[in-house]
């Protein structure tokens, strides 16, 4: 008696080898050109922002990779949540700043390009950038879209421009946070959330630019001392040359509150300025005559928030107040001498900030290494990758 067979059983060589060649035509995805496909979803959706008036959408090479890698590993289906998408990339790339997905399902590439289009947030105009996967699963063929926003780098350059937070790197333990100069003040401590410790100083100049306060010291006071070595007659003619030279007018006294720091030669010019400005200005020539100087920032017993100069000349270190106009013969006195009347929070020379961190003994020693921190005047940014 036969029966009839309904099946047959295969050697399993066989076997496996149908397997794998059934999943390569059913589950593995024709090979799509992901950058085209992308290339001309950008196309196709930069024409609809145009009628809307926005600016057109760009492609994110780091948010694509990700995308790429979380399909590649999780491929998706028409039932993806999307929230396991947001969540990944939010942290695979953790300065997205805003997002949108969506996921469309078609017969054809075409078609699902035609359906992109349709996404209403195409023209959301906070998002910048489209990033897309497509894969082929059986007859369907499916897109996973994401749109996403950055935030933007911290650039002084551009500060005064930029609205809302930016991200910044802390000069003091690496951490990046968000800063935003919105809130305008005389002078600026940018401080970490992160190490808690101040790491940079800004200032707004003359023309409302926002400038890293070493900035200040140009060497351009116009004021020349020719060509004798540091000493303390030098130091002593220099200071007498800052105090009487000029009348300075306090930016408190003034009847509109000047929220600008000076350059050497805008208060020479001027013949007026405040202690900041005049700090600068004597600093500014100390370094050009070859002394040891910095400007000094933070709080006087009489005056409050103030600054001042200090110099480091045969092993002392004295404090040069170039705001008191009782005095037109300076007698020099040491930052000892003086310490209990002024508590530094901030130095700067040309090159680099100087940090105590409310360390004992800074008003002391402003050169002590192990109380005065330095942070260089280029560490505080990030760079644009
Ligand atoms: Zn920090």
């Amino acid at each position: 008696m036969g029966s009839l067979a309904f099946g047959f059983v295969l050697p399993p060589e066989k076997l496996e080898a149908l397997k794998s060649s059934l999943s390569v035509t059913g589950v593995a995805n024709e090979a799509f050109d992901q950058a085209a496909f992308q290339g001309r979803c950008l196309t196709d959706m930069n024409q609809r922002r145009l009628q809307v008036n926005l600016l057109p959408l760009k492609r994110d090479p780091e948010v694509q990779e990700m995308l790429k890698t979380w399909c590649q590993t999780k491929p998706f289906s028409p039932e993806v949540d999307l929230q396991h998408v947001f969540r990944y990339l939010e942290q695979a790339v953790p300065t997205i700043h805003a997002m949108a997905a969506t996921v469309c399902w078609d017969t054809n590439s075409n078609a699902v390009q035609e359906g992109l289009l349709r996404w209403e947030d195409v023209i959301d105009g906070q998002q910048e950038c489209l990033s897309t996967y497509i894969i082929r699963d059986g007859l369907r063929v499916g897109c996973l879209a994401v749109l996403t926003q950055r935030l933007p780098v911290f650039d002084l350059d551009n500060a005064k421009e930029q609205k809302g937070p930016a991200l910044t790197q802390c000069g003091r333990c690496g951490g990046t946070h968000l800063v935003s100069l919105e809130d305008v003040r005389r002078t600026i401590v940018l401080r970490c959330p992160d190490c808690r410790k101040a790491y940079d100083l800004l200032a707004c100049d003359s023309e409302g630019m926002f400038r890293r306060a070493n900035y200040f010291l140009t060497g351009e006071s116009r004021l020349s001392f020719a060509n004798q070595p540091p000493s303390e007659e030098l130091l002593l003619k220099i200071w007498r040359a800052v105090l009487t030279g000029s009348h300075y007018e306090l930016d408190d006294d003034a009847e509109e509150q000047v929220e600008s720091w000076k350059t050497p030669r805008e208060t020479v010019d001027d013949r007026s300025g405040d202690c900041e400005d005049t700090s600068i200005l004597m600093t500014d020539i100390l370094l050009t005559e070859g002394f040891d100087a910095r400007v000094a920032l933070g709080w006087n017993v009489y005056g409050g928030e103030h600054a001042w100069c200090v110099v480091r000349l045969n092993g002392k270190q004295y404090l040069i107040e170039t705001t008191d106009r009782r005095s037109d013969t300076p007698v020099l006195r040491t930052v000892e001498e003086l310490a209990q009347y002024y508590t530094p929070e901030q130095t700067f020379d040309r090159k680099q900030i100087y940090f105590c961190d409310d360390k004992p003994g800074a008003a002391e020693d402003y050169w002590n290494e192990d109380i005065w921190t330095a942070v260089s005047n280029d560490k505080t940014r990030l760079a644009l990758k």
